[in-house]
């Protein structure tokens, strides 16, 4: 087994392909090399050692350090520096690295190497005593965090203090003394804390350096981030160790960030920031404000000209948008890092959609650069231009979108609020890795501290939260007893109601109305080549005119799923409604239902219109009637006079309709065939709405579903029922109506017997609600209780009212759909649950030849662009086996 793997001048032994076994920094790395970019010598220890490490106990197996040494001898020749040597010794940082990246999420070790016998070296080699001291500083510094596990705390205040005595405000303004003192400072706190001299021996420091960043696997943060990005936990960091290159040493020097284009916009310009003197980290941690990359073409216009070539150069050769680290030592440029950027959605779809016109990619891997998930935070609102707005201040603006919220002070305080169904901004001086699961459910994130590359605004672009970052006028006062803020002198607490721009970086006092942003130019693009390249059909459930309208507007293609009894809870509805559940007959019933037909013909009417020419799939009534009758006294009272009976007798009829089990009680298609009137009078509403729409011109094509059905014989008789109606009604009406009637499929035993139900549907929805319900037996709105341990026990993988259960109700939709069409051939299949705009399910549902999804009417974007992925995806996999069968054959 080879455990290391060299990079640098000399022959690389990784390239880009071998992101696996050296995690993308370590694969990178070696890939720059290979393309002649200059990038310090290194080598890569495999991820695969993780996993020994972690299984040896957490030791690292002696082999390996072995191969780390024999290779050392290697970076020494290439540095022309010595690991440990008292003349020119060659530090290292000790870096992490998985297959996918997880910015800032694991630990890093820079200026290692250091004691006392090689910091005289290092003074005598740079000349430069200050830059010596500030590398060794910093060097125990990070040590003693990442190694030693001594709280960073001690070693910050120790500075901080050093600072106030000199009257300083900045590190880089601590003189070469002041530093010498400080390091004294931390090699005793280091003898406090731990109880032993700090590790002088550069070897020891390495070994000990490389199984801390193995641990670092497993903080909390790390694995909190994998939970949120869907990242496995076995596949283990690779551990990259580097010769240092020195952005300390002087105003010669520095470092920076860049991205090769805009990540929060995507517009193709030039993006980044850099610090003169200082270290990497300065630049992310918010120590200094940096400044922006275009002003190192004045400070050193030579390393700022290669610099631009070797971005453009990294921009072609991966073809895409790169996220770069660089470090300038002596006005000499290197690379220490290149990746995949990470980017709001706006800038992925921008990008994606350019990358096409300037021929550097096909339209097909623009469909797949985008995440489905994340146009969802195109698709929300932004500030309503029309009003008002107090701004308090402005920062930077870091990651696009509007947020309103109470303000919280700590990550700990966001997750509290978000349990309690509020939403919050979360306020602070900078962000930590420690802080994202308060970032994860905070609606918004201020920070006064840090740039555009910050951990605040790299985490929240990444999450897709509005971000407004390095906001100066942001002052908090972190009290003993209470934390509060003043924002360009407006004393703020928790509580108050903020509202963040992150597009424009403006911190605007109170709530502002926000409003819908529609679909921009490059989502329109990016959408088309979707369309044509997908199987499935994307519809809505939408209930109202108005949603089945901004639903079209997003690109629905009919509506899947319109609930009617949502249109009974609205004004004087609901007691019509109540009235006819009450009645004691069928006359009373009529009557009001009577009622009912005027208002249901009309929401119909405006739904119909809204969706001319498209299918409008209309499920009768469902609901358990609980949900409709009176609860409180009040309403008892109020519906009694109402209906001029006594509350007594009301009270006696509501107790009567009581049920224990409601969700598995007189519900669906089982009131339909008790009270067979109601679903009389909603086929009426549906196909009269119908005639008028149709002779006013516009083209009408109803589907009729009933719901839970569970035996052929109730949709026989419900079916017969409503044909009746219809065909009498069209009949009347000398018009060419054509409509069809179909079923959910939300019962497992409708799904055992599709080849049955299919004599009497000509369409199937699956509801898949109510199928995951059933299929599993748990009731959706008491689950919340189990299943998030159910999730980290392992019991499930996933919540699977969301995404959906694959490996049980999967197969029951599969063995529907294929009984289904035995029987009828010509049967349409769709599904209308929650899972309808969930892009996992979506290739699912793709997979099984469903004919159409139907989701909300902001997730029609999200399944258009996922349907056409799972298209490109399946399509990529059958030219595989082709090939493999192909090859097979020619073997023969
Ligand atoms: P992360 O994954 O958190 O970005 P990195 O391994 O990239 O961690 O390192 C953290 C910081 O240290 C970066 O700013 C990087 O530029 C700097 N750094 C890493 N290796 C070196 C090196 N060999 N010389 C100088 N700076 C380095
Ligand atoms: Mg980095
Ligand atoms: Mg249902």
């Amino acid at each position: 087994m080879k455990y290391v793997y060299f990079f640098g001048s000399a022959k690389s032994e990784g390239n880009s392909s071998m992101k696996n076994i050296l995690g993308g920094k370590g694969a990178n790395l070696a890939e720059m090399s290979n393309l002649g970019i200059p990038v310090p010598a290194g080598m890569t220890v495999s991820t695969e050692v993780c996993d020994s490490y972690y299984k040896n106990g957490k030791k690292l197996p002696k082999e390996v350090m072995q191969a780390v040494f024999a290779t050392l001898e290697k970076l020494e020749r290439d540095m022309d520096k010595k690991f440990g040597g008292k003349q020119n010794p060659l530090l290292l940082s000790i870096r992490s690295g998985a297959r996918v990246s997880m910015p800032g999420m694991m630990d890093t070790v820079l200026n290692l190497g250091l004691n006392a016998d090689t910091l005289q070296g290092l003074i005598q080699a740079s000349g430069n005593e200050r830059f010596a001291y500030d590398s060794y500083r910093r060097f125990i510094q990070m040590f003693s965090d990442v190694v030693l596990e001594i709280d960073h705390d001690l070693f910050e205040h120790a500075l901080e203090h050093k600072k106030q005595v000199r009257g300083f405000k900045q590190d880089i303004e601590l003189t070469a003394s002041d530093l010498k003192e400080l390091v004294n400072e931390y090699l005793s706190i280091v003898k406090k804390e731990s109880g032993a001299n700090f590790p002088s021996d550069p070897k020891k420091q390495l070994e000990l350096a490389i199984g801390a960043v193995f641990s670092s696997w497993n903080t909390a943060r790390a694995v909190k981030y994998r939970e949120l990005n869907d990242i496995p936990h076995d596949i283990g960091t690779a551990v990259t160790i580097q010769s240092m290159v020195f952005g300390n040493l002087g105003e010669t020097s520095g470092t920076g960030v860049c991205f090769t284009r805009n990540p929060s916009t995507g517009e193709n310009k030039f993006y980044g920031e850099f610090l003169m003197n200082a270290q990497g980290e300065d630049v992310v941690a918010g120590i200094r404000t940096p400044v922006p990359i275009t002003e190192l073409q004045k400070v050193m216009p030579a390393a700022y000209h290669q610099l631009v070539q070797i971005y453009k150069k990294l921009e072609k050769h991966y073809r895409d948008m790169q996220d770069i680290e660089f470090t300038i030592e002596n006005r000499k440029l290197y690379l220490l890092q290149t990746r995949n950027g990470k980017r709001t959605a706006a800038a992925a779809v921008r990008i994606a959609v350019e990358m096409v016109k300037e021929k550097m990619i096909s339209t097909t891997e623009a469909i797949l650069r985008v995440s489905p998930e994340s146009l969802d935070q195109l698709l929300h609102p932004t500030i309503d231009p029309s009003q008002k707005k107090e701004v308090l201040a402005r920062g930077l603006p870091a990651s696009p979108g509007a947020a309103v919220g109470e303000i919280v002070f700590s990550a700990a305080e966001a997750e509290e609020v978000a349990k309690s169904g509020r939403k919050c901004i979360l306020l602070r001086q900078e962000t930590s890795p420690e802080d994202i699961g308060g970032m994860a459910v905070a609606q918004g994130i201020l920070t006064a501290r840090g740039g555009m590359t910050s951990h605040a605004a790299v985490v929240a672009r990444g999450m897709g939260k509005p971000c407004v970052a390095g906001c100066s006028d942001l002052v908090i006062d972190n009290k003993a007893d209470d934390t509060t803020c003043v924002i360009h002198g407006h004393k703020l607490k928790r509580g108050d109601i903020l509202t963040l721009d992150g597009s424009t970086g403006e911190v605007i006092l109170g709530q502002c109305k926000l409003k819908d942003p529609g679909l921009s130019k490059d989502i329109g693009t990016l959408m088309k080549w979707a369309d044509s390249t997908r199987r499935l059909k994307v519809r809505t459930n939408a209930d109202t005119p108005n949603d089945a309208k901004k639903a079209r507007q997003f690109g629905a293609e009919g509506i899947g799923l319109c609930r009617t009894e949502h249109m009974f809870f609205e004004g004087e509805r609901i007691d019509h409604f109540r009235e006819m559940i009450v009645a004691n007959n069928l006359e009373g019933r009529k009557k009001a239902l009577s009622k009912l037909l005027v208002i249901q013909r009309d929401d119909f009417k405006g739904i119909f219109e809204a969706m001319e020419g498209l299918p409008v799939t209309i499920r009768l009534l469902d609901p358990p009637l609980h949900e409709f009758l009176p609860h409180t006294e009040k309403e008892i009272v109020y519906l009694s006079e109402k209906l001029g009976i006594s509350a007594a007798a009301l009270k006696v009829k509501v107790n009567s309709l009581h049920e224990f089990n409601p969700m598995m009680g007189h519900r669906g298609c089982r009131f339909g065939i008790t009270f067979p009137e109601i679903y009389d009078m909603q086929t009426q509403a549906i196909i009269e709405a119908a005639i008028l729409v149709h002779k006013a011109g516009k083209k009408v094509i109803p589907e009729i579903m009933i719901p839970l059905v569970g035996t052929v014989t109730e949709l026989k008789i419900l079916k017969d029922n409503a044909i009746k109606i219809a065909n009498a009604l069209i009949k009347d009406s000398k018009t060419k109506i054509t409509y069809s009637i179909g079923t959910m499929i939300e019962i497992p035993r409708a799904a055992l017997i599709a080849d049955q139900i299919a004599k009497e549907a000509e369409f199937f929805s699956f509801g898949t609600n109510d199928l995951t319900q059933m299929t599993f037996g748990y009731s959706r709105d008491d689950a919340g209780n189990f299943l998030k341990e159910y999730i980290q026990q392992g019991i499930l993988e996933k919540d699977p009212f969301q995404t959906l259960d694959i490996g049980g109700v999967g197969i029951l939709i599969e063995m529907a759909g294929r009984l289904g069409r035995q029987t009828l051939p010509s049967l349409k299949l769709g599904i209308c649950g929650e899972h309808g705009g969930d892009p996992k399910s979506i290739a699912f549902f793709h997979k099984v030849g469903l004919n159409y999804v139907s989701c909300s009417p902001y997730r029609v974007p999200i399944a258009r662009l996922a349907a056409a992925q799972a298209a490109i995806k399946e399509n990529s996999a059958n030219k595989n086996t082709k090939k493999i069968i192909a090859s097979k054959k020619k073997k023969k």
